[in-house]
């Protein structure tokens, strides 16, 4: 992997760590099993994903990638990390999925194609690269004019510390320590000057709320600790 990429190693070897327990719903990333539903929802509430094309970028080992898919979504995907990618990449192989998976970051990923999508995706990513405007740059850059843009995160505030780092991490044991780091956390204002810069006009957000003793997920319309955004390319 390039250095100059905007990619955090230490970032890729955490998750390549959990790439074998990633699929298991009550394993460490239980919780994006479980918000998985309320994001296909969100994205669905404002588009149609049959034949549309899309990109889903820090896919991850596939979770919201393959449900893209299933909604007949000509789906590619791609994460900078080979270990999770390659679990993405089998359960493809074995279950017939024809998903497009690439290994790399989107810097990567820019010098070998030259494909523009209708959608992009970028669910829980942001918060893990350097520079989230370079992400939202690249990004956009794909993206076929008024095309648009999906993406979820996790909102500044005390709350969001409370909750997504002290508890999930430390107390209640959801989520692997270190996972988050809130300095990266972004306001949703802030989300929407940083989009404005990368040419992507912030359409939609909705807080989603994750309840960590029924391992429940939905959409609400508190933005205070995870969020989501829908954005076109104007
Ligand atoms: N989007 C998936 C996975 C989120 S976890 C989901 O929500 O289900 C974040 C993922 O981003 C990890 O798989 C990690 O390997 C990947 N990642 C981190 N930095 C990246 C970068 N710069 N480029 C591409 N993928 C990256």
């Amino acid at each position: 992997m390039k250095q100059n990429t905007n990619v955090d190693l230490q970032e890729i070897e955490k998750f390549s760590s959990y790439a074998k327990v990633w699929w298991d719903p009550t394993g460490p990333f239980a919780p994006l099993h479980a918000i998985n539903p309320p994001r296909l929802h969100f994205i669905k509430k404002h588009t149609k994903l049959d034949g549309k094309t899309i990109l889903d970028v820090g896919c991850g080992a596939g979770i919201l990638t393959e449900s893209l898919y299933a909604a007949g979504a000509k789906t590619s995907g791609i994460d900078a990390s080979e270990k999770v990618l390659n679990v993405a990449m089998e359960r493809a192989k074995v279950n017939e999925l024809t998903i497009d998976y690439f290994h790399g970051t989107i810097e990567e990923y820019l010098t070998r194609s030259e494909q523009q999508f209708d959608i992009i995706t970028c669910m829980e990513l942001i918060e893990h690269v350097p520079s989230p405007i370079q992400l939202l740059k690249n990004c956009a850059s794909i993206l076929k004019p008024g095309g648009q843009f999906f993406l979820s995160t996790i909102n500044r505030t005390p709350k969001a510390y409370l909750f997504a780092i002290i508890g999930a991490e430390y107390v209640l044991n959801i989520l692997p320590k270190n996972t988050h780091q809130y300095k990266k956390f972004i306001k949703p204002a802030e989300m929407q000057k940083i989009m404005q810069e990368a040419g992507l006009k912030l359409e939609d957000i909705s807080g989603m709320n994750y309840n960590p003793f029924t391992k429940h997920a939905k959409l609400c319309n508190n933005t205070s600790i995870n969020y989501l955004a829908y954005a076109i390319k104007g």
